[in-house]
């Protein structure tokens, strides 16, 4: 049975780069009937932050994302915190020694920066020197007993090639000589990336090990832990780092790899989905839109391309677009009411949302696109984006005209204006400017008659009137 994983290290914030892995883990477990398993990686303890963990969850469950075991859903293979696993591998890091592919060093911390200093002088890889690899087991026996301080380092072999299959990229060969005897279980008992990976992915029986392309150098000693302890390694495959459009890293100071950007921007979770899976994918067909469901089917991991995929925001808003484009009335003005509810504390009139939507549907590009255009439809403007004092006469004949009007419909509307405009010999780019702008305050708005419907002739007449009263440059 196919069984991917997602290693969340809760260090902060929930990152859309969390998001592309998770997505490709779930859809290729889906697709296989398989389980997608999220596991807590938290043995850098210093990095932990509270209240990262609940954060991921909801960014799972937002995008429909949801795993089929974890700290919050059980499963078999369980506890899946790394800090709940702690004797777990301190027990396979003994075993390691046992078996002579690690050993016990007592360096001291201010021995470990000396060294580094040093090579950092000449210009070297800092290394570990290998010291505590020649103790004799009479010593290490020792000083255990004495209670020294200690880790537990990998053993790695010396002058070998060390073979490692990406499914991506092919085999990679690596020289063992520049592999570091790695720490796998640090002094304060916590085990280090290396070795829980490896213990966990394999106690978890992890098919398809999914990880972005910064853990590639990692491989060898990944690939020589499974070796020492003769265990099958998942078929591996890393994804490609996320770039920015000038090609440097898509790092966690631009606030959009934060999720919740995301949601505070009225973005939908589906339109993100589409766009990640783009980045790195193609659909068969060069299709640019689809469902989760239709990736599911169609996604293969082998189908990644390793090449550095770039963000790019505006595409990303243009999808989202689409698909409010797309949506059901009803479900928009849901999801407006929402948002503003959540997101800004306001709960706007449902019957006047409602009303406005078919207006704005094809215009709006994220959710918190919609008040901006049609705040005026719930409020007077308090200003004008051109000054109109010079147009009361205008005005006057306007409201005239206006008043005459019993059936207060947005064609109605458009032609009285329509032959006001030709009447008076005034241009129609600056009779219907200087009216809108007299109803919203904006030079743009959703189409003028429609918004004149549905705010009503009483509303409409106030607010014209208003501005002949208005004399002042109100720009
Ligand atoms: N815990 C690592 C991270 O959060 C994951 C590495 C892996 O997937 O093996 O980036």
């Amino acid at each position: 049975m196919v069984r991917t994983r997602a290693a969340i290290s809760p260090t902060g914030f929930p990152h859309i780069g969390t998001i592309y892995q998770v997505l490709f883990d779930y859809a290729f477990a889906k697709k296989h009937q398989g389980r997608f398993i999220v596991r807590i990686e938290d043995t850098d303890q210093e990095r932990t932050v509270a209240g990262a963990e609940t954060k991921i969850f909801s960014a799972l469950d937002w995008f429909g994302l949801s795993e089929d075991e974890s700290i919050r859903k059980k499963g078999p293979y369980g506890p899946y915190r790394q800090s709940d696993r702690l004797p777990i591998y301190k027990k396979y890091a003994e075993e390691l020694v046992g078996k002579g592919k690690a050993y016990y060093c007592f360096c001291t911390k201010q021995r470990l920066e000396e060294l580094r200093n040093q090579l950092q002088k000449q210009k070297k890889v800092p290394m570990y020197d290998k010291y505590c690899r020649k103790l004799n087991s009479e010593e290490v026996k020792k000083r255990l007993q004495t209670g020294e301080k200690f880790v537990i380092r990998l053993k790695v072999p010396e002058n070998i090639t060390i073979k490692v299959r990406d499914e991506l990229r092919g085999e990679i060969s690596f020289d063992s000589d520049n592999v570091d005897d790695q720490v796998l279980l640090k002094s304060d008992g916590y085990p280090t990336y290396f070795l829980a990976v490896v213990v966990d992915d394999h106690l978890m029986k992890i098919t398809h090990m999914v990880r972005g392309e910064e853990w590639l150098t990692s491989s060898p000693k990944i690939k020589l832990l499974y070796d020492h302890f003769q265990w099958d390694i998942p078929r591996l495959y890393h994804t490609p780092i996320i770039r920015n459009p000038d090609k440097s890293k898509f790092s966690k100071r631009q606030g959009h790899t934060n999720v919740d950007w995301y949601k505070k921007n009225g973005f939908l979770p589906e339109a993100i989905l589409n766009y990640l899976a783009l980045l790195g994918w193609s659909h068969p067909e060069g299709k640019e839109l689809f469902t989760l469901t239709e990736f599911i089917a169609l996604f293969d991991l082998k189908d990644l391309k390793p090449i550095g995929p770039i963000f790019d925001l505006p595409k990303l808003e243009w999808m989202n677009g689409q698909y409010i484009m797309k949506m059901q009335r009803s479900k928009i003005k849901d999801q407006i009411l929402n948002y503003y509810k959540k997101y800004q504390d306001l709960r706007l009139p449902e019957d006047m949302v409602e009303k406005t939507v078919p207006l704005i549907q094809e215009r709006i590009k994220k959710l918190a696109d919609y008040l901006p255009l049609c705040e005026f439809f719930f409020q007077p403007p308090e200003k004008y984006e051109i000054n109109l004092s010079s147009q009361k006469e205008l005005f006057s004949k306007i409201v005239e005209k206006l008043q005459q009007i019993s059936d207060w419909q947005a064609e109605e509307l458009g032609g009285a204006m329509q032959s006001l405009a030709s009447d008076l010999k005034v241009k129609n780019s600056e009779f219907f400017m200087a009216l809108r702008v007299a109803v919203s305050g904006k030079k743009i708005t959703p189409p003028l008659n429609e918004s004149m419907e549905i705010l009503g002739k009483t509303e409409c007449l106030r607010r014209i009137e208003l501005t002949i009263d208005k004399t002042a440059n109100n720009c």
